[in-house]
């Protein structure tokens, strides 16, 4: 079998993000699938068709992809970011694992993205400069008492956590009760940083604490980052704040 699959990650949104390696991915393919916004980001190219689908339909997307490059095409999979953090790449290996023997022989190759969470960080200074994790707040594949458990062990453990899908239209309130589940562990001082749409025309980057944190100014579109008890502001004159963590953990010795 000829049949390959590239599955892409796009970056954060500005196109100076897309690695050199992505571009050359997106021009060898035929067929290009993905959430219609992802596919929206790449520019045309005659005799490459497109594919798009809702956001909601992984699973389906990455069968239907698999399915066409099994008759020896070159398709490729787009996602926002990395397509390894909570996107497509996921989706590919379990549809591989459990669908036809045959898909098994098809070339895969996983083009890495930049994360949200690494493009907001270097928006604001080294917010990960330590130990740090990320979970998605998306009750969609997990149970939301799954989710209260790890915030509450990853505030515990002195992580910083970087929160993706803080919100959508059908989850109001998920980062609401995750800001009050935080405040449990961590000090009202606790930096916590919003990045909406970074590296896209409408991009806003915010600097709240832990205790003035408000979930309403999170959509689907924000990557919120909550610091941990070492994670340190720095104000300067005219310009924003850094934000980060030292390397060293408290209590290390020099
Ligand atoms: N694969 C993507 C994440 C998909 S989950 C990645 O690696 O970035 C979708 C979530 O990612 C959004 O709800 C938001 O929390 C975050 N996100 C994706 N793109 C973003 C951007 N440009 N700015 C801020 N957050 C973003």
């Amino acid at each position: 079998m000829t049949g390959h699959l590239a599955v892409i990650g796009l970056g954060p949104g500005d196109p100076r993000l897309l690695t050199p390696e992505a571009s050359d991915a997106l021009a060898a393919a035929q067929a290009l699938y993905g959430y219609a916004p992802y596919l929206d980001r790449v520019a045309a190219r005659p005799g490459q068709t497109r594919h798009a689908s809702d956001n909601r339909e992984e699973r389906s997307r990455a069968a239907a992809a698999l399915r066409h490059a099994a008759q020896d095409a070159h398709v490729a999979v787009v996602s926002g970011g990395d397509p390894g953090v909570f996107a497509m790449a996921a989706a590919i290996c379990e549809e591989i694992e459990s669908g036809p023997a045959s898909w098994r022989s098809i070339d895969v190759t996983f083009i890495p993205g930049i994360t949200a969470m690494l493009a907001v960080a270097a928006r604001i200074g080294a917010p990960l400069g330590h130990d740090f994790c990320a979970l998605s707040l998306s009750d969609n594949l997990k149970p939301w008492d799954l989710i209260e458990r790890r915030l509450d062990a990853a505030a515990s453990a002195g992580f910083v956590i970087a929160l993706y899908n803080p919100v959508s239209r059908a989850r109001p309130w998920q980062l609401g009760k995750a800001i009050e589940r935080l405040r449990r562990h961590l000090p009202a001082t606790t930096p916590v940083v919003f990045g909406h749409a970074v590296g896209r025309a409408d991009e806003r980057i915010s600097l709240t604490t832990l205790d003035t944190t408000d979930a309403a100014q999170a959509d689907m579109a924000t990557l919120v980052i909550v610091g941990s008890r070492e994670t340190r502001i720095v104000p300067r004159p005219g310009r924003a704040p850094l934000v980060y963590t030292p390397r060293a953990a408290a209590g290390a010795s020099a």
